[in-house]
């Protein structure tokens, strides 16, 4: 496989050739691109912080100190979300696990890492995304959300993408898709394509948690992240 290689500071280009070679790519074309869309000409960068902030400040506000599922009393943060709030492209997770709850922060820990590697694949910075959870606490053991609690806390992120109206949201995981898409269809199936939802272009690929495991699916990732740079690319244009 050729991919072109987006000539950027040297820590983001050894991050880029690791990831490169995690996913088993062999063959780098190194040039400077004509049409060069990288983080420093997106239009919303991370140097942008008004905007959509105080909108989503609402949300957190109403969000408050949350007693609303069975999740609050063991919790340590909420887990309302991180990144650029005028973002192109949201990424929705499940869940906080033990670091982000400790944290207070999305995807902070392993699969946090790998999912940095992954934004960082497609010339972009993380602080260029937004990047949230369907759940906002931590399910006990980081056990699997159930439905009274995706209930309880769908709307705030529902809310959270009215808000940012972002060009693309990338589904990470059975459960962001099954709750983004509202369908029953598995991850498998969903991912590699895009959906028309509330009128934002949605796609789904796997977890970066699930990748930790199997990493040879780091190859089906890498397909569906470069179906988002280029629909980022045809939105822009
Ligand atoms: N897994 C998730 O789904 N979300 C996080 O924030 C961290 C791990």
């Amino acid at each position: 496989m050729r991919l072109r290689l987006d000539v950027s500071p040297m820590n983001e280009l050894i991050q880029q050739l690791e990831f490169f070679r995690d996913i088993g790519i062999t063959t780098l074309d190194i040039a400077v691109p004509a049409m060069k869309q990288n983080s420093a000409t997106v239009k919303q960068t991370s140097s942008e912080v008004s905007g959509n902030a105080p909108a989503l400040q609402a949300i957190r506000d109403d969000i408050g100190d949350c007693q609303r599922c069975k999740l609050a009393p063991k919790r340590t943060n909420i887990v309302f979300g991180s990144g650029n709030p005028n973002a192109e492209l949201v990424f929705v997770g499940e869940a906080p696990g033990f670091d982000e709850d400790q944290q207070g922060l999305p995807f902070v820990g392993r699969a946090g890492q790998l999912l940095t590697k992954i934004i960082e694949s497609i010339d972009l910075k993380r602080d260029d995304v937004y990047i949230c959870n369907v759940l906002k606490c931590r399910p006990p053991d980081n056990r699997n959300p159930e439905p009274d609690e995706v209930g309880a806390c769908n709307p705030f992120l529902r809310r959270q993408l009215a808000v940012i109206r972002p060009k693309v949201v990338c589904c990470l995981g059975t459960f962001a898709a099954q709750t983004v898409m509202q369908t029953a269809s598995s991850i498998s199936k969903l991912r590699g394509r895009f959906y028309d939802i509330d009128g934002i272009r949605v796609i789904a690929t796997f977890h970066p948690a699930y990748l930790l495991r199997s990493p040879d699916k780091k190859r089906e990732v890498w397909e569906d992240m470069k179906q988002i740079r280029a629909e980022l690319f045809r939105l822009r244009s």
